[in-house]
């Protein structure tokens, strides 16, 4: 087993001023700015590319293109004046070609240089000029008779740029750094038996191979992260991360919580008392959480589960495993208009069950506020339904059991992680339960939830009918006033969407009023609504109140309606300028229709041209229905930071690792955690603490 001393691992931390020369105030703050603070930040500071200059290339074999260096002599030299200074040098070597560097910046000094018959050696991609190839802005260096022959042993690096620090200074400061890279025992903390296994170089040899790779590096498999020395740096760092979540969690196993062990007598009514019967998926996620319930220990699970699979009434149940315990349970939305919705479902399930229901969002205000906020803390509110206001305000419960996150991916982790404090009494927390119908990936959901446990609701209740999804120029919009026309004479009714990604609300909002009235001009006999974010709550609230009783027959709507509308009657969806939208948000948007047993239709409008991304997310869409389907997709197109939010999660935060490169490695790497978690926990703590440092992000919350 390696044993670093902990000076040497201190090292890793210590700042990059005053430990190498040349690094002062303002040079510190300049690497600062980028980030970069440690000895080991300089280490993980990888190269984007490098370039080779071990060998000489002839003049003559010189590609288009293609980086190459050379080396000639001096032939020729001009310097002119074509709307700006230019200096051209043709240099000729052995194999009778002739090759001209040009220059647009150059200083007397670099002229004298160029002497004919002077022995350059440079380094550029070539490309077809006037006379031949050239090369513009080469690096080079002018020989002098002696040195001539050295070449060197590795490749070059190219370093992501710092502004303020050239590439020279840079590679100089990273070669410092690297002269100061501990020796291999002390640096490796994975322990050797699980090196062994691994066919993976040590900690050292991988940075090492990294910064300055042998001549006859696989250049190929360094340019698409494959090498081994990326895939030993990117292990460690997501061994790292998922160290970190599952010390959190391990931590917070070690509290207790109310062990939910009854009878499920209110559940099982409740479930007797619902119009429709569960499905299979539904039961089973049901009984794992009623598992989890039961145990002393506090349950973090998250419920994946597409639009419209029924996650709400699953959380029900759970909350009735609390309430039949005399406790609280609280369910908490990200928006007033899911939470709303929630709010009514549940008090129509359980209000007839004599279950007091409480409503506490940010508008709840004065006496009212006052009043809920007295049920709440004396328990009489058995379960409280809320938005974001549940958690970030001085909200006292009597005797918090469960509680319940909707739509997770707009909840950062310091967020859930507040809720689950609220009910902290002692040494008990509540039990917590994380829904999302925004599903990610399996692969992603092992490093971004690593710290919870993962059901899935994967399964539609019965008599939906998948929705036909159609792209469509902008320009056949006019067709589509006859479609809403038929399909509300039908009895149907109708969203229109209207979206504008990077405007203000307000410039949304006025975009919707103008669809609105443009509708209601040329569908006078519809009944015609309108919701957007810059309406009050109230108009908001009776405007989707009639939709939903079926008095309205379009709906012009912004994206406010992504979550929380269930109108089961609503079976046509047209979605404006749908290609600046993301996967994601496409499949929430469509998921409000289709709810019901009539065919849905789904129109996204397009403006052409279309970038390549959008083509593909407009297919995508076009293909399937399936979230699970379309959020592997989604991390195709647009990678892990970006579907994941980088608030939420932390992970695009990765140095070296990116998830959807490495994804392959993380059933490895969390096997490698289980044995690191079992055997040698400390060797764990000093894993995270090299890489993902003081975790303040998660600490903290
Ligand atoms: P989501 O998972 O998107 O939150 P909801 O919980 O809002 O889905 O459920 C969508 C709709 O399906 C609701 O109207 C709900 O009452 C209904 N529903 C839920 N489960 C079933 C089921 N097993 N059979 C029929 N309808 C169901
Ligand atoms: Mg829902």
């Amino acid at each position: 087993m390696p044993s670093a001393p902990r000076s040497e691992e201190s090292a890793f931390n210590q700042p990059i001023a005053g430990q190498l020369a040349g690094v002062g105030p303002r040079v510190a703050e300049k690497l600062a700015a980028r980030g970069l603070l440690t000895l080991q930040d300089l280490w993980l500071h990888l190269p984007l590319r490098y370039e080779d200059r071990t060998q000489l290339t002839p003049i003559r074999s010189l590609q288009p293109g293609v980086p190459a260096q050379v080396e000639g002599r001096v032939e020729a030299v001009e310097r002119g004046y074509r709307y700006r200074p230019v200096l051209r040098v043709a240099i000729g070597d052995e194999s009778h070609a002739t090759l001209v560097l040009r220059f647009f910046h150059f200083r007397a000094a670099q002229v004298a240089q160029f002497a004919p018959g002077a022995l350059v050696r440079c380094y550029g991609t070539p490309k077809p000029g006037q006379n031949g190839l050239e090369i513009v802005h080469p690096s080079y260096r002018v020989l002098g008779e002696t040195d001539a022959a050295s070449l060197g042993e590795e490749l070059d690096p190219v370093y992501p740029a710092v502004e303020g620090i050239g590439p020279a200074s840079m590679r100089k400061l990273i070669g410092q750094a690297l002269d100061r890279l501990p020796d291999e025992a002390s640096l490796e903390l994975l322990p050797a038996e699980m090196l062994d296994g691994l066919r993976l170089p040590s900690l050292r040899l991988a940075l090492l191979g990294m910064h300055r790779p042998a001549r006859d590096a696989d250049i190929a498999a360094l340019a698409t992260g494959t090498h081994p020395a990326q895939r030993r740096l990117a292990l460690e760092e997501l061994l790292a991360h998922n160290l970190s979540l599952r010390r959190q969690r391990i931590a917070l196993q070690r509290h207790q919580a109310p062990a939910l062990a009854g009878k499920g007598k209110l559940a099982s009514q409740l479930q007797s008392a619902l119009p429709f019967s569960l499905t299979g998926a539904q039961q089973r996620v049901f009984a794992q959480i009623r598992h989890d319930l039961a145990q002393p220990s506090p349950m973090m699970r998250l419920v994946q589960g597409d639009v419209g699979s029924g996650k709400t009434v699953v959380a029900a149940m759970a909350a009735m495993l609390a309430v039949e315990a005399g406790k609280q349970a609280a369910l908490a939305a990200p928006t007033e208009l899911l939470a709303e919705q929630h709010l009514a479902n549940l008090r129509q399930w359980l209000e007839p069950l004599g279950i007091r229901v409480a409503w506490l969002a940010g508008k709840v205000t004065g006496k009212a506020r006052a009043e809920v906020m007295a049920e709440v803390a004396s328990g009489a509110a058995q379960v409280v339904v809320g938005t974001h206001a549940l958690m970030q305000e001085a909200v006292a419960f009597h005797d918090l059991a469960l509680a319940i996150v909707d739509e997770q991916h707009r909840f950062g982790v310091h967020q859930r992680l507040a809720l689950r404090d609220k009910g902290a009494s002692g040494k008990s927390v509540p039990h917590q339960l994380i829904m999302t119908a925004t599903p990610i990936p399996r692969t992603l959901a092992m490093a971004a939830y690593a710290d919870l446990d993962v059901s899935a609701i994967d399964e539609l209740p019965p008599g939906r009918t998948p929705v036909q999804t159609i792209a469509l120029s902008g320009e056949r919009r006019p067709e589509l006033v006859e479609r809403i026309r038929a399909a509300c004479a039908e009895g149907r009714q109708a969203y229109w969407v209207c979206t504008l990604i990077d405007e203000s609300d307000e410039v949304v909002a006025q975009a919707a009023q103008g669809t609105y009235e443009a509708l209601s001009a040329q569908l006078p006999e519809l009944r015609i609504g309108l919701v957007h974010g810059r309406m009050k709550q109230a108009e908001k609230q009776t405007t989707m109140r009639q939709f939903k009783a079926g008095e309205i027959d379009l709906l012009v709507a912004t994206t406010v309606i992504e979550v929380g509308v269930d109108v089961p009657n609503a079976s046509l969806m047209i979605v404006e300028n749908a290609e600046r939208l993301g996967l994601a948000q496409l499949h929430q948007l469509r998921g409000r229709v289709g709810r019901g047993a009539a065919a849905s239709n789904c129109v996204l409008l397009y403006q052409p041209p279309l970038s390549q991304m959008a083509k593909q997310r407009l297919a995508t869409m076009r293909e399937t229905n399936d979230g699970f389907v379309i959020a592997e997709k989604d991390l195709e197109l647009r990678g892990p930071g970006e579907l994941l939010g980088t608030r939420q999660t932390g992970l695009a935060a990765f140095r070296v690792a990116d998830l959807a490169r490495d994804a392959g490695m993380l059933p490895l790497v969390r096997e490698l955690a289980d044995r690191l978690l079992a055997d040698s926990p400390e060797i764990a703590d000093r894993i995270i603490a090299r890489w993902v440092g003081g975790a303040a992000r998660y600490a903290s919350a």
